[in-house]
């Protein structure tokens, strides 16, 4: 048995969950009327606080926030139409000039097979090295705007 009164938390334990709080609590509050009356308040408190109707907005909290975010931006832009038409001139002139020298180049990778290995594994590290920095970059960015907002 406790020998002083509840606590106010102590209380409050007891009356949102009396089942579930300590035995030593459960027994005091049998035995003193002073804390049984306390909880009783607390009772009546609670039960208050929950026939209260929530709060409702007389508006559309959706719509104003949405309205607020920043829309992605369509526009036109020319450094992708450039880099689509480089793209292309440098496709059709690989292409062209695998049709105008495909003897040569059917030689050149007969003779030097390994160091056209070498050259595409280079390559590759290269734009992968590339990619890797360039996610870095982006990470850190998007990190430092969100540290911001
Ligand atoms: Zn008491």
């Amino acid at each position: 048995m406790i020998a002083e009164h509840l606590s106010e938390n102590e209380l409050q334990q007891y009356v949102s969950d009396s089942l579930h709080c300590e035995q030593s609590i459960r027994e005091h509050i049998k035995s003193c009327y002073i804390c049984k009356e306390k909880a009783e308040t607390y009772q009546i408190l609670f039960s208050g606080i929950q026939r209260q109707q929530k709060p409702e907005f007389d508006f559309n909290l959706t719509d104003l926030v949405i309205a607020q975010l920043e829309q992605p931006k369509r526009s036109f832009s020319t450094n992708i139409v450039v880099a689509y038409l480089l793209s292309s001139i440098g496709i059709t002139a690989v292409l062209i000039s695998c049709f105008l020298f495909h003897e040569y180049l059917s030689g050149l990778f007969i003779r030097y097979s390994n160091l056209l290995i070498y050259l595409f594994m280079a390559i590759t590290a290269v734009v992968f090295l590339f990619q890797c920095i360039e996610i870095c970059r982006k990470y850190k960015k998007q990190i430092g705007v969100l540290n911001l907002s």
